[in-house]
């Protein structure tokens, strides 16, 4: 059986006046429907550019990425756009939900595409956001909710469409690191219970590491692949929530000492 994802000798070159960038030089991976892994890498590694051509926002200057058994470079925009909405959920890390819209509205929109009338878009919008634990903020907007509640509405938006793969990119970016962790728990659970491929994409270290399946970008091309089982990622998960606790009281009690010199020195 072919793989859910595979790229082949993936290339992207931005031409920038007289100056090019490499910002992808010749990765080739495969994905099998029910992974969960992560995209790791520093910053201007290539890790974004990588996870746009996974998700068909953009066309590789050479190489193939073939998903569900298509060659995605054979696809017309229609195709494309039609696989994108069929297949793909995307979640960003600053949520790119519509402003004007309610929490309800937002995860019915992309629904649409799907062929179902107004009624089955808000039973299956109200039943993911129920599972998200947002059933009492329907009616919300988006600048009514905490950062983790709208990275919430926005996994429910990728999910209402009971897509294939989850394409996330820096979702824990802007959260704090308790609210970062249930957002990930939240990908585990979807992953296990759905069976829903999740593609996380990170600079952070603590969540990537806590991925079954991790592949390591640096310079626009891959340098590790590494895999674990679920309890050794779970482990992994769990080192890291130590350490970052750590860290943070560590910080608090700095932060507090700093504190206490000032009082010292106002007296
Ligand atoms: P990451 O997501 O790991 O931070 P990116 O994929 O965003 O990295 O970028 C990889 C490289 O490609 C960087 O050097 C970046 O500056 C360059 N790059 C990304 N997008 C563009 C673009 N649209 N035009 C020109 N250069 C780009």
């Amino acid at each position: 059986m072919s793989s859910l994802i595979t790229v082949e000798d993936m290339w992207k070159i931005y031409s920038m006046g007289d100056t090019e960038v490499q910002a992808l030089r010749g990765i080739s991976f495969s994905v099998e429907q029910g992974e969960f892994m992560s995209i790791m890498g520093p910053s201007g590694s290539g890790k974004s550019t990588c996870m746009n051509m996974i998700g068909c926002l953009d066309t590789p200057t050479k190489g193939n990425v073939i998903i569900n058994g298509r060659n995605t470079l054979d696809m017309s925009e229609k195709e494309l756009a039609h696989l994108r909405n069929e297949t793909i959920g995307f979640v960003f890390q600053q949520y790119h939900l519509l402003a004007n819209m309610t929490v309800l509205e937002n995860v019915m929109l992309p629904l649409r595409y799907q062929g179902l009338d107004i009624e089955q878009r808000k039973e299956r919008a109200i039943e993911v956001l129920e599972r998200m634990g947002l059933q009492d903020r329907l009616s919300h907007r988006p600048n009514e909710l905490s950062g983790g509640q709208k990275q919430r509405v926005a996994i429910a938006r990728a999910t209402a469409s009971r897509p294939k793969i989850i394409l996330a990119d820096e979702p824990t970016g802007a959260l704090d690191s308790a609210t970062g962790r249930s957002v990930l728990e939240l990908f585990h659970e979807i992953n296990e219970k759905e069976g829903t491929t999740i593609i996380l994409v990170t600079h952070d270290s603590g969540i990537g590491t806590s991925c079954p399946r991790c592949i390591h970008i640096l310079d626009g091309q891959i340098n590790a692949d590494i895999r674990k089982s679920a309890e050794e990622a779970k482990l992994e998960e769990n080192r890291n929530i130590e350490k970052k606790a750590k860290e943070e009281n560590k910080k608090a009690e700095a932060e507090k000492s700093m504190a206490d010199i000032k009082e010292g020195a106002q007296c």
